[in-house]
């Protein structure tokens, strides 16, 4: 190969390494945080019954989240913010999360996994994943891509438990 066809692939070589850098995206913060990283929750009227496929989700991934990181998530009667079910039936949604803050600091939430959702209600490991994610955005963690349970794009059957990426984001904050 002669000297200037070497560069061109030097060249595009590194095109190809940076662009793989840009298109992995890496974590995103919210504006705010959980106190001490220590969250409570409590049940909401749909969650009031143990056993559920909602409530179990829930606690598969509250417990997650408590076991395999420095976070902290408890059930308490007088929790910090409510963890719910609802049905929506034409709604393409698994899961979603308010998080109420002030000076960047968490001071209430409400949670809602849909219960209506068959993917979410026939499989254990895809709302222990809705779990996780809505858990997280109310530690400060926002929509990314790549493989990241903060990923709407990720396989949910695959992805419920906190990845890579998602260490390095708790590790910036907490
Ligand atoms: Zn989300």
């Amino acid at each position: 190969m002669k000297m200037k066809s070497k560069r061109i692939v030097a060249v595009l070589l590194l095109l190809l390494m940076l662009s793989f850098v840009l298109s992995t995206s890496a974590y995103v913060l919210n504006p705010w945080k959980v106190s001490y990283g220590y969250l409570t929750y409590k049940w909401g009227p749909n969650t009031q019954v143990a056993g559920t496929m909602v409530r179990n989700g829930w606690e598969n991934g509250a417990n997650h989240i408590d076991n395999a990181s420095i976070l902290t998530v408890g059930y308490s009667s007088t929790g910090l913010g409510t963890l719910d079910a609802e049905y929506l039936i034409s709604n393409s949604r698994y899961g979603t999360m308010t998080t109420y803050y002030n000076n960047g600091i968490v001071t209430s939430f409400y949670g809602y996994l849909n219960g209506a959702k068959s993917q979410l209600t026939s499989n254990p490991n895809v709302a222990q994943s809705t779990a996780i994610h809505e858990l997280m955005h109310t530690f400060g963690y926002a929509h990314t891509t790549g493989t990241s349970i903060m990923s709407t794009s990720r396989d949910r059957t695959n992805i419920y438990t906190l990845q890579h990426d998602d260490y390095l984001g708790i590790a910036v904050k907490y």
